[in-house]
């Protein structure tokens, strides 16, 4: 017997029909002999609608500023998650098994007062692991909590990854299962590559590249609460039949686990690829090569929200002169654009360059540390299908390399299979 969190995600709990499909997969670990505890997301679209509902209130009665209440946003977005937690609960009691839904407060589930992106500080458990050692469920409502304010809370959108890695980590569970609309990690984007292959393991440090990276399969804060805590991880789809073969195997689940790398015993050098559409690359050219000048630059576009992503400086060729050019989302372009000029005397630099629509291919992969060679077998299979590298920064499990947008699919495919990423 173990102590399972399973979670939930938006199409899993689409519609009346598949919330009792999920409480077929819940009972199928309840039968098993588990102590269950579900956290849920909202019904597919069900946020989206009430954020827009939030967004319109203020101009409707005519107010001239968007402005509103971030507490009153979260009263508004949490209730999706409320709404499942209870017709699950409803799903399950008509099958006979023992359940009820909680609420983030009534749990209680305590975050920061950080209205709208709160973070979760504390979980009282005790209650919920008295109830499942009476054989009862938890169904949890995902994505809230409850501020030092005494106000909902909600934790940015995509949260409840976040609250189920939480709830498994304050209630020492055996596994978090995370059921979503695919059934485990790829090597990389199978819509890209179609032989990419589905992995059995991957490192928390691996997942948390590729999720940052753009396989948005959970959120990367989710990921980095596993890793701090140690919950191992399971991807794995509610979309396949609840009792099919194997579904119940508690070694060998079908999916992906996310664990410690201790766990992996036969590790690939590259373990997946991945890739971040609409990059823009901004380059200031002939920068005075003096302390203080990234400060100067990089301080003031911290100071306006843009995400600044890679950052290449080179060393200049007579300590007079240098240039830098960086990342951000092309979204962000015109903003940045903006900062460099308002601040062009501080920092003092010549020109300043950019262009969008690029993208950046990263090749990941914890075997990385102790191999030496892999990004040049990177660089020649690009430069064999003619791709330029116009940057290229690397970590110590990541090489990152930014292309022109065009070749973004020709590139990703080409770096799966140079590492035998390929499935037979
Ligand atoms: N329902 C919330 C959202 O759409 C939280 C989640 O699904 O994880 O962002
Ligand atoms: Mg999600």
């Amino acid at each position: 017997m173990a102590r399972i969190v399973m979670k939930f995600g938006g199409t899993s709990v689409a519609d009346l029909d598949r919330i009792k499909n999920v409480a077929r997969h819940v009972k199928r670990e309840v039968d098993a002999g588990h102590e269950v505890a579900v956290v849920v997301s909202a019904m597919s679209g069900k946020t989206n609608e009430l954020v827009g509902w939030v967004q319109n209130m203020p101009k409707v009665v005519g107010a001239n500023s968007p402005f509103y209440d971030a507490r009153e946003y979260d009263a508004v977005v949490a209730s999706g998650e409320q709404v499942t937690a209870g017709l699950l609960a409803i799903a399950l009691q008509a099958m006979d098994i023992n359940a009820r839904s909680w609420q983030g407060w009534q749990i209680a589930i305590r975050t920061d007062n950080a209205h709208g992106a709160a973070r979760i500080q504390e979980i009282d458990g005790a209650d919920i692991v008295n109830r499942m050692g009476e054989g009862q469920v938890a169904v949890i409502a995902g994505f809230q909590g409850i501020g030092p304010d005494n106000r909902i809370a909600t934790l940015g959108r995509g949260g409840s990854d976040t609250s189920a890695v939480a709830v498994a980590a304050a209630l020492k569970a055996d596994r978090c299962d995370i059921y979503t609309d695919v059934d485990g990690v790829y090597t990389t984007d199978p819509r890209i590559v179609p032989q990419a292959r589905r992995l059995k393991k991957i490192a928390f440090e691996e997942m948390l590249e590729m999720a940052s990276l753009g396989a948005k399969v959970l959120q990367v804060r989710s990921v980095e609460l596993a890793m701090v805590h140690k919950v191992r991880t399971f991807v794995r789809s509610s979309f396949e039949d609840p009792d099919a073969p194997g579904m119940g195997d508690f070694l060998n689940p079908p999916g992906t686990l996310i664990c410690d790398e201790d766990e992996i015993v036969e590790q690939e050098v590259v373990t997946g690829i991945a890739y971040a559409k609409d990059e823009a690359q901004i380059s200031l050219r002939r920068l005075a090569d003096r302390p203080g000048v990234s400060a100067a630059i990089f301080g003031p576009l911290a100071e306006s929200h843009i995400n600044v992503d890679m950052i290449v400086q080179n060393i200049s060729e007579d300590g007079s002169k240098t240039d830098m050019t960086f990342t951000v989302p092309s979204g962000d372009v015109d903003k940045a654009i903006k900062v460099l000029g308002e601040n062009k005397e501080k920092i003092g630099y010549d020109v300043v360059q950019n262009e969008s629509g690029l993208v950046k291919v990263s090749v990941i992969g914890i075997g990385m540390r102790s191999h030496a060679g892999v990004a040049a077998t990177a660089f020649k299979a690009l430069a064999d299908k003619g791709i330029n590298i116009k940057a290229i920064t690397t970590s110590e499990i990541k090489i990152s390399i930014l292309i022109d947008g065009p070749y973004a699919e020709l590139a990703v495919r080409t770096l799966h299979s140079c590492y035998g990423l390929d499935k037979n």
